[in-house]
């Protein structure tokens, strides 16, 4: 994952901008904890071990622009925060997120399964699709059991 840190120096740089400490520590954070989709508040809480002087406004622009430079993706998940998650190379659309209603955890889908709605879409509405946000909520297996 040294290769997004590369990737983030050089999108700053082309904008003028450094890879700060701080910034450093934000995407360290969400890369180790890869699956996770944690939200503004866990990220904030994980990035002061390293950084203790950072504030909670520094890590949530912070968030914005790794948002804007295509670094890591923002998914809201109806549940009142946004949560973050590395982009990846080897997926050119988002995968699908499984969300339990009742003990709340997420489930990735890594396979797109779209293809064939996607063609269909872009042929009848002339529409080029990029990507698209799929959620999906019921009973994981464990609580599906109780
Ligand atoms: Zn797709
Ligand atoms: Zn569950
Ligand atoms: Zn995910």
């Amino acid at each position: 994952m040294l290769e997004t840190m590369d990737t983030l120096k050089g999108r700053l740089k082309e904008k003028g901008s450094k890879l700060t400490p701080q910034r450093r520590a934000t995407l360290n954070v969400i890369i180790e904890n890869k699956g996770e989709h944690l939200n503004t508040e866990e990220i904030y809480e994980l990035v002061r071990k390293d950084c203790p002087e950072i504030g909670l406004a520094t890590v949530y622009r912070t968030l914005q622009l790794l948002e804007e430079m295509d670094i890591i993706s923002r998914i809201n998940l109806d549940d009142g925060c946004s949560r973050y998650e590395i982009k990846t190379d080897d997926e050119d659309h988002q995968h699908h997120h499984l969300i339990c209603q009742e003990c709340s955890k997420i489930i990735e889908v890594k396979i797109d399964l779209l293809d064939h709605l996607e063609k269909e879409i872009e042929k009848e509405y002339d529409f080029d699709i990029k990507d698209h946000k799929l959620k999906f909520f019921g009973l994981c297996t464990d609580c599906k059991q109780k």
